[in-house]
């Protein structure tokens, strides 16, 4: 054994969060490699993007927030399915949950066990897990894009749908007048991506490229700082981008000569670690990654369900 500790589940030292006002009445709140949330401001209401592991980690966001702003939350948007973003949902006390269409259905297939999947890889942002009054439901769907009219001038907040990516149902929030993009996990800066619920070959080219074409100024990813500027947000992208080339050559290479998928793991672990080897979640991620690409390559479509079984064998296999 390498004497790794199973994915996060070592990962136990709480992360200093910092609230950044990134133009008047919009919001971000990073966490040094945790997940990062946010909120714009309507004329008279709030919109929040991403719900944290638990309602007891999403109040202490908004008591945050309360510093700044009493608006009532119309809209919670969720970028999509995965737990640590999702189950804090009930905090909000949101008229309206707003997710991808294949995020809902995602959530009917996978979601107990994603639950029960992430609760055990990611223990320490799961606050109170008790908290948690089951699964969050999108109570409003779509498929390309849905506009909210933030009124008394302040224009228009986008939700889009780029392409499969991170997962099947990743969507962007874009605030066209100020160019602020909140990119979910889309686009991670300075922090490693997760792939094991991927479309590796979608989101490197037309998915990100959808993404890019937004033109924004201001990214907030999915973890790591806010890039601020178009050549940090550039930069962020284009990390995102060389993280999944470099493990699309590698796992395709070993592949090609009828390899196995753990000197597939080994061979993008080694490609990868001089350069992203420090940064959050990278050791989580890369058997659970690896895993998922193998799979997609070799023509399984759509991504196997993790469960808390599943992670544990995959985990033995190639990182033991
Ligand atoms: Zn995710």
């Amino acid at each position: 054994m390498s004497g790794k500790e199973f994915a996060s589940s070592a990962d136990l030292a709480a992360k200093e969060q910092t609230l950044e006002l990134l133009a008047d009445g919009v919001y971000a709140l990073t966490a040094e490699g945790d997940p990062n949330v946010g909120a714009i401001e309507g004329a008279d209401f709030l919109v929040c993007f991403e719900a944290l592991a638990t309602p007891v980690a999403a109040r202490q966001w908004l008591s945050r927030l309360r510093e700044h702003t009493g608006k009532p939350v119309r809209y919670l948007v969720l970028s999509h399915y995965h737990a640590v973003r999702v189950l804090g949902a009930s905090a909000f006390g949101a008229d309206v949950i707003v997710t991808h269409e294949n995020t809902r259905a995602l959530i009917a297939e996978r979601g107990q066990q994603d639950w029960e999947s992430e609760y055990g890889r990611m223990p320490r942002l799961f606050r109170d897990p008790a908290s948690i009054p089951g699964l969050t439901w999108p109570t409003a769907t779509f498929t390309d894009a849905f506009t909210i009219d933030l009124g008394g001038g302040r224009g228009d907040l986008v939700l889009r749908y780029c392409g499969p990516g991170h997962t099947e149902g990743d969507i962007v929030a874009w605030l066209p007048a100020q160019k602020i993009l909140f990119a979910g996990d889309l686009v991670e800066a300075q922090a490693a991506l997760y792939t094991g619920d991927a479309f590796h070959c979608d989101w490197v080219s037309g998915t990100l490229n959808a993404v890019a074409a937004l033109g924004a100024e201001t990214l907030v990813g999915g973890r790591g700082a806010v890039a601020r500027g178009a050549d940090a947000c550039a930069a962020a992208i284009a990390q995102t981008r060389h993280f999944l080339d470099v493990m699309l050559t590698e796992v395709s290479a070993v592949l090609a000569r009828g390899g196995t998928v753990r000197e597939a793991y080994s061979a993008a672990h080694a490609a990868l670690a001089p350069r992203y080897g420090r940064w959050p979640i990278f050791e989580h991620c890369m058997p659970f990654n690896v895993s998922r690409l193998w799979d997609e390559l070799s023509g399984v479509e759509r991504p196997q369900i993790w469960t808390a079984q599943r992670d544990r064998e995959v985990w033995d296999e190639l990182q033991g």
